[in-house]
């Protein structure tokens, strides 16, 4: 099919922008991006689909978020709560224990609809429900088939929960690995996930590596998050937290650390020198009060810096808009920010995408998947390729996002999703939840 009759942000440096553009699709794939005219008459008797002005681009890439905390939007904290910690404890830890796997399913039916609202065609979840661990990430999976998103999923390892949760949770993320990162399909994959350095003993670290042994994938794990997370390490192992997980082979273009906020420079060289992606994720750590990740200069030193939304939202355009100015307010500088917040949604989300799927992502050319969306924004100011960074930062939401196609297949179209009932899953959802307030 061509999709036509819009402006085409490609986010490809070779053809960035097409005033009246066109983009052919042809099974899960696009095959050509140019000008509407030109498409037309090399693609006769295709389908044309018409986006009515709306601004053509890549479907969004969501490089850290949690589907598992869906239940806490307007829940309400009871516990004296002041500090990350107390949040995890009070907040985070109390929830995932009361999930079973349907709250599992509800919840990534709820936040993968959500997502595919706001445009994000591809995330990368790190998932916990410490008394429905096995079969866990395969019900997400499901889910995500169904409504065609596409997944990156791990089951966060921890030492919380006691030796047998930690030892299913080892279990879950190398079968799931194993089943997923093996075969032909490209809508799923699996990374080995652990929670934090400050909840995994030595030995659990070296049980979760030798479980990974052999299987393709990285990690996908919370680096250096927490004002308190450096010290601990420090105090228990005589080292900081990347030159511990380095120790242990965690390392490496595969795996993902999230945060990485105290990580300091020695840390910093040894993530640029492993080649491990960072993903940054300014809403959690301004909501957590947390501090400020060296963005800048992570950037400057080379890092393959990312962006996610820690669950925060499921708006990568309000995630990339935030980054712009936590930078510029935290540096005191307002010209900085501004093309950092673009490089790690636009830049390096498809470049991480890169070590995880077969087929370029993030970008719409000849040979990338088909995962697009069009936006219902309506310039008052000429759109570029030159201005479009600026339009995308100061002018457009996930709540613009009219149709959202992924695999060459409508996910939504004219804001209605078509793959599944979602007022039947919201509705389950919003039954759901109270009961797991109350138990709270
Ligand atoms: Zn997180």
């Amino acid at each position: 099919m061509i999709i036509s009759n819009g402006p085409v942000i490609t986010n490809d440096p070779a053809n960035p922008f097409v005033r009246d553009g066109a983009v052919v699709v042809e099974g899960d794939s696009i095959v050509a991006v140019g000008p509407a005219a030109e498409i037309r008459a090399t693609h006769p008797g295709h389908e044309t689909i018409d986006v009515g002005g709306r601004v053509i681009m890549a479907g969004l890439i969501n490089a850290h978020t949690h589907a598992y905390s869906a239940y806490a939007r307007g829940m309400a904290v009871h516990q004296p709560t002041r500090d990350f910690t107390e949040i995890l404890e009070n907040l985070w830890w109390r929830l995932d224990r009361l999930l079973t796997l349907e709250d599992v399913e509800l919840n990534a039916g709820t936040t993968f609809i959500d997502s595919i609202r706001n445009g994000v065609t591809t995330v990368f979840d790190h998932h916990s429900s410490p008394h429905a661990v096995s079969g866990s990430l395969q019900t997400m999976a499901d889910v995500a088939g169904r409504i065609g998103i596409r997944t990156s999923l791990c089951y966060e390892t921890s030492d919380r929960d006691g030796a047998g949760v930690l030892a299913a949770a080892i279990e879950e993320n190398a079968a799931f690995m194993k089943k997923v990162n093996t075969g032909e399909q490209d809508m799923v994959k699996g990374l080995f996930g652990l929670h934090a350095s400050f909840t995994l003993s030595e030995e659990s670290l070296d049980a979760a590596c030798a479980a990974k042994e052999g299987i393709p994938g990285g990690f996908h794990v919370h680096v250096a998050e927490g004002p308190n997370d450096e010290p601990d390490s420090l105090a228990k192992y005589g080292k900081r937290i990347v030159q511990r997980f380095d120790d242990h082979g965690i390392l490496g273009p595969g795996t993902i650390a999230a945060h990485c906020i105290h990580a300091d420079p020695d840390e910093l060289a040894l993530l640029k020198d492993s080649d491990t992606t960072v993903v940054h994720n300014p809403h959690s750590n301004m909501g957590n009060a947390v501090g400020v990740a060296p963005v800048v200069d992570m950037l400057a030193r080379g890092l393959r810096v990312g962006l996610g939304t820690d669950a925060y939202t499921a708006d990568i355009f309000a995630s990339a808009q935030v980054a712009k100015i936590l930078q510029s307010d935290h540096l005191g500088d307002p010209t900085v920010g501004f093309g950092q917040a673009l490089q790690l949604a636009f830049v390096n989300n498809p470049k991480i995408c890169a070590h995880h799927f077969r087929k370029d992502l993030g970008v719409l050319k000849a040979g990338a998947y088909a995962d697009l969306i069009a936006v219902d924004y309506r310039p008052f100011t000429p759109l570029s390729a030159e201005s479009a960074g600026g339009h995308i930062l100061f002018g457009m939401s996930g709540s613009q996002v009219n149709d959202t196609m992924v695999n060459g297949a409508w996910v939504m179209r004219d804001r209605v999703v078509l793959t599944v009932d979602e007022a039947d899953i919201f509705a389950r959802s919003t039954q759901r939840a109270p009961r797991i307030w109350a138990q709270m």
